[in-house]
This record gives structure tokens, C-alpha cells and sequence, in this order.
């Protein structure tokens, strides 16, 4: 096999993810609108499984994280106390002869309008404003009426959903710090500069978790949550050398934040942050305290109270859905044709297994991959795909990531087995047809590494 040594680019992946049908432009018809992002049929089983292996390790798998699911629009007045209204902004600068705009404390990455294009400031010709703070809330009316009273915000967080639900969780969940909340859902930020794909949306799907603890614990609980969520990323099968922790200096961290580490990937586009890991220390508690007049703390059996510290490791799945993509993109040549393969972890790959019957046209091949296809899907995402030469069908599977492919071939109408094909490997082996479902399951939880890393 020939390998290809490019770096994928990620005008690749998303040539790829139209070509597939992993996620397209949104609105296209109507010329589109800029940075936002409509997911297919294998975007939507991609995000799933991303979804559902973090539920599962975040709280399945735990006895001290239960879940919650707000509302995304929420009273105003929790946006005024968490901060948000007053300080979740970001410095923007306008350029008076390109006529765009930029954040102005990411300059350095970012191109002006102009051919040949240069960075903001860079020429003589660059006229930029003084920087202003601009907040990055969706603001909307609740409400008939458009008068001020009904203006409310789109959460661009999920975390002051879980605050606010402080005490009725602590109450009923039987626990006692440390305990944490987990939440995912839609947030919403209007972005001074969305761009290289869904690196940065405008509307994005957040994962989170608030960890309480007791304060003189949170540097202990804030250095356990940065490895474990680096061990889960690993987990999904990210290579090693793509991913680092890099701790915030003082100027960078958010308002809440007493102290803040990125798990950060290298992007096509540079090491970026993949998850937030976050201290913020007493702080929502005590603002959400003193705003509703309702007191968040936590009282031990004993009559002690105190306001717990909290922990929050935060990650969106686009960040995470780019990242498996640009690992798993791989090039190579097998015999005299190139083959374009992700290598996905066979968990967050969206179709598990294809059935394919060798020659579609032959009624005992046919009949026999259908009665597969038909017991294994009502256990896992599978394809039946009776459609082109075999050669062809491999490639579309290895492009999506199907780690393995069931053939049923002559052979099986002799003796009622088949083969499977590995996506990583290509070996080819012959299993009993009535053995394949066992197979699958077993495969699916055995452990798995990058390829790409030898
Ligand atoms: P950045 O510095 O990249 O703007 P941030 O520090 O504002 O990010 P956080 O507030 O820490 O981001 O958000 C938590 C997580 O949400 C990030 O680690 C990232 O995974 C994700 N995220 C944040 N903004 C976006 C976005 N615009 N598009 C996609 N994912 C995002």
C-alpha cells in the first residue's frame, strides 16, 4: 500500500462532508448564510454516537454526575447575573477600506478582504477602528409584543441552565459535593468571525458538565477533569500527537474563570481548543445568590454551609466531529487505485457495518444479504448496499468509515458463509453467516488504536 504524506487540509473534509453527505452549507438554495451548517444522514448518526459516548462516561458510567436538560431561552435576569450582559464580549475592529470586520485579539490568524489578501493592519492601506467590545449574545422577544420587557437571550452556554437548577438538583438527587450536572444542547453565539468550518458556528451543540466541590478541593478536581477528558478524547481514538493541554494565562480567561486549561488539537488550521476546562471557583453561585435572592450553597449534615466550587470541562461536538474527521482522513494507493478512508473509531463511525451481496442480481445472494441486513440493523446502523461493482461499494463504505463489510458471495449458497472485509487492514476472512451477529457485538467493544499512528 502506498500512503499519501500530505496534512489534510480542511477544504478537504469539507469536500468530503458534502460528497457524502456528512453535513452541507445551510440555505443553500438561497445562497446560503455564512458559517452555518445543516448535518446529513451520516452527520446525524456521527453526532449521535459522539453524544451518546459522552453521556455515557460522563454520567452512565458514574455515580456522581446526574443530568439535567434546560430551556434555552431563559429569563433575562440570568444573563445580568452570570455576567454575560456586561462582559460576554469580544473586542471587534472594523477595517474602513476592506469594509470587514475582525476580533481584534485574533489578527495575527486572520485575512483581510484585498488581493492579495494580508493581515488586518499589515499595509499601509488597512484603516482599522479603535477596538470595541461587542457581546456575542442572540438577543430575541419573548412574547407578542417587541416592547423591551419581552427581550430575552439565546443561552450561549448551557452552564447558567444548570446553576440556576443548583438547589432543586441537590435536593432531590441525593448527593453531596462532589457531584456535578451534565447537560447537552444547542448554545448560540454571534461570532465576529465564524469560519473554517464548524471550528466556529454561530450555533453549535455544547456538552457540559458542572462539577461542585468543596473550594480547597477544586485545584485537586480541576487537574483530574483535564486528564480525564484528555483520556476520553483519546478514547474516541485522536492521536496522541495531536492533542495538548495549554493553560490560560490571566488575560485570556473568561469572566467567571479563576483558572482555565484548553485540551487543545492540531487542527488543519493549527492547534486549536478542542474542550474548556474551567475553575469558576464560587463564582455563578454567588452571583445567581445575590441576583434571585435565593441562597445556592450547600449545607452538610452538620449545619456547616458553604457555596461549592465549580469545575466545568465544556466541549461542543463540532469541535470534536472536526477533529475525528481530520485524524481519521486518510489517502492511499491499494493496487493501482487510490482509495480516500477514515479511519473512525468503529464507535463514532456513523454506519457500523455494509452487507453487500456480491452479484445483486443472483436471487440467493440477494435474499440472503437482505436476512442479514435485516437481523443486524435491529441491533446496530447498518447498510445493505446492492448498488456498482464491489470494488466501488468498498470505496464509498471506506469513505464514511464502515469499519467492516459482510459479502455474501457463491460461496455462501454453499456453505452459508461469508466474508468480512476490515476497513483498516483490508484483510479478508470467512465467518458462518449465523455467527455474524455475535461477531459484530464482539468486535464493536474491542479496544481500538489509530492506525494512523505507525
Ligand atoms: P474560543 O476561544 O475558541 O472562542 P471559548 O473559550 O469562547 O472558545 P468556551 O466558552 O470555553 O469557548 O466554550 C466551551 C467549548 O465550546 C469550547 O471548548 C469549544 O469546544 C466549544 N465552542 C465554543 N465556541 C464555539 C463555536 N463558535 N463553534 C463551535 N464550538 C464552539
Amino acid at each position: 500500500m502506498a500512503e499519501t504524506t500530505q496534512p489534510v487540509t480542511m477544504e478537504t473534509i469539507v469536500s468530503l462532508c458534502r460528497r457524502r453527505g456528512f453535513v452541507f452549507p445551510s440555505s443553500e438554495i438561497y445562497g446560503g448564510l455564512g458559517s452555518t451548517y445543516d448535518y446529513g444522514h451520516y452527520g446525524v448518526l456521527t453526532k449521535n454516537n459522539i453524544r451518546s459516548l459522552w453521556f455515557r462516561t460522563m454520567v452512565q458510567e458514574r455515580d456522581d454526575i446526574v443530568a439535567l436538560d434546560s430551556a434555552i431561552i431563559l429569563n433575562p435576569r440570568v444573563w445580568e447575573a452570570s455576567g454575560h450582559v456586561a462582559g460576554f464580549t469580544d473586542p471587534l475592529v472594523d477595517c474602513r477600506t476592506c469594509k470587514l470586520r475582525f476580533r481584534a485579539d485574533q489578527l495575527d490568524q486572520a485575512s483581510c478582504g484585498r488581493k492579495p489578501s494580508k493581515r488586518p493592519g499589515e499595509t499601509p492601506d488597512c484603516d482599522l477602528t479603535e477596538a470595541r467590545q461587542f457581546n456575542l449574545m442572540f438577543e430575541t422577544h419573548v412574547g407578542a409584543l417587541q416592547e423591551e420587557s419581552s427581550a430575552a437571550y439565546l443561552r450561549p452556554e448551557t452552564a447558567q441552565g444548570i446553576f440556576i437548577n443548583f438547589k432543586n438538583v441537590a435536593q432531590l438527587a441525593r448527593r453531596k459535593p462532589p457531584f456535578g450536572i451534565a447537560q447537552f444542547g444547542k448554545a448560540f453565539r454571534n461570532e465576529i468571525t465564524p469560519g473554517n468550518f464548524l471550528f466556529r458556528v454561530r450555533e453549535f451543540e455544547l456538552m457540559e458538565v458542572e462539577f461542585f466541590v468543596p473550594p480547597p478541593d477544586a485545584p485537586k478536581w480541576h487537574e483530574y477533569w483535564i486528564e480525564q477528558r484528555l483520556g476520553w478524547h483519546r478514547g474516541l481514538g485522536l492521536r496522541d500527537e495531536n492533542l495538548r493541554v495549554r493553560e490560560h494565562d490571566e488575560n485570556e480567561r473568561s469572566h467567571y474563570s479563576s483558572a482555565t486549561s484548553d485540551i487543545e488539537y492540531l487542527y488543519p488550521i493549527g492547534w486549536g481548543e478542542l474542550e474548556g476546562v474551567a475553575n469558576r471557583g464560587e463564582y455563578d453561585l454567588t452571583q445567581h445568590t445575590q441576583h434571585s435572592g435565593t441562597k445556592l450553597e450547600w449545607i452538610d449534615p452538620d449545619g456547616n454551609r458553604y457555596t461549592p466550587y465549580v469545575i466545568e470541562p465544556a466541549v461542543s461536538i463540532e469541535r470534536i466531529f472536526v477533529a475525528l474527521l481530520c485524524d481519521a482522513y486518510h489517502e492511499e494507493v491499494v493496487g493501482d487505485r487510490e482509495r480516500v478512508v477514515l479511519r473512525l473509531h468503529p464507535k463514532v463511525a456513523p454506519v457500523k457495518a455494509a452487507i453487500l451481496p456480491l452479484i445483486p442480481r443472483d436471487e440467493g445472494m440477494a435474499t440472503r444479504a437482505r436476512s442479514l441486513y435485516e437481523e443486524l440493523r435491529r441491533h446496530h446502523v447498518v447498510e445493505h448496499d446492492e448498488g456498482g461493482q464491489i470494488g466501488r461499494r468498498y470505496r464509498r463504505q471506506d469513505e464514511i468509515g464502515t469499519p467492516w463489510a459482510f459479502t455474501v458471495d457463491e460461496q455462501t449458497l454453499e456453505d452459508e458463509t461469508v466474508t468480512v472485509r476490515d476497513r483498516d487492514t483490508l484483510a479478508q476472512e470467512r465467518l458462518p453467516i449465523s455467527g455474524v451477529r455475535a461477531w459484530l457485538d464482539d468486535a464493536l467493544e474491542r479496544d481500538w488504536s489509530s492506525p494512523q499512528s505507525d
